[in-house]
Formats: structure tokens, C-alpha cells, sequence
């Protein structure tokens, strides 16, 4: 995802797909102290930074860990795509 909550403002930072190495490493830095929250479900955040997935946040502890049912949110649906994907190779 993109998104986190940001703890100092409380606000929503969008991680940005232009950013040089060191300032990926100064995300990575600070997402360590836990400057980044889930918006949804408040778990700590990491950056990862990928050729194919760009720049982005990722929970710390496993996506969906411990969530209470509401907050079934974008990574439980990605999670459940990629299973369906998996499954779908495994056909053929
Ligand atoms: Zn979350």
C-alpha cells in the first residue's frame, strides 16, 4: 500500500515513487522508529522499495495479524488475490 498514517500529524502520508536511494533508506530509517501507522488497522508499517512494486508500505507483523473483523482491508484483499492467482498456476 501506499498510504500510512503519519504519527507525528496524524495525517496521511502517501509514500512518492520519486524518491532517490538515501531518501528510501531515510523512509526505511524512521519507518523502523515507527513513524508510520496502518490508516485501517494501526499496525506498524515498513517501506519496501522493488523494481515492480515501486515504493511502498508494508505491516510489520504479517499482513492481517490480529485484525479485527471491520478492518479486512486492501492487503486482506490483495492477500486473497494472489491466493486465487497461486491457485489458478497450480491448475495447469
Ligand atoms: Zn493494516
Amino acid at each position: 500500500m501506499r498510504e500510512a498514517r503519519h504519527k507525528n500529524d496524524e495525517k496521511i502520508y502517501l509514500i512518492p515513487q520519486n524518491l532517490s536511494e538515501s531518501e528510501v533508506e531515510n523512509h526505511k530509517q524512521i519507518a523502523k522508529k515507527g513513524t508510520f501507522t496502518c490508516p485501517y488497522c494501526e499496525a506498524r508499517l515498513i517501506v519496501k522499495s522493488g523494481d515492480i512494486l515501486g515504493n511502498c508500505f508494508s505491516h510489520l507483523y504479517g499482513e492481517g495479524a490480529n485484525l479485527p473483523n471491520k478492518v479486512r482491508h486492501v492487503t486482506e484483499n490483495m492477500k486473497s488475490k494472489r491466493k486465487t492467482i497461486h491457485y489458478d498456476i497450480h491448475k495447469f
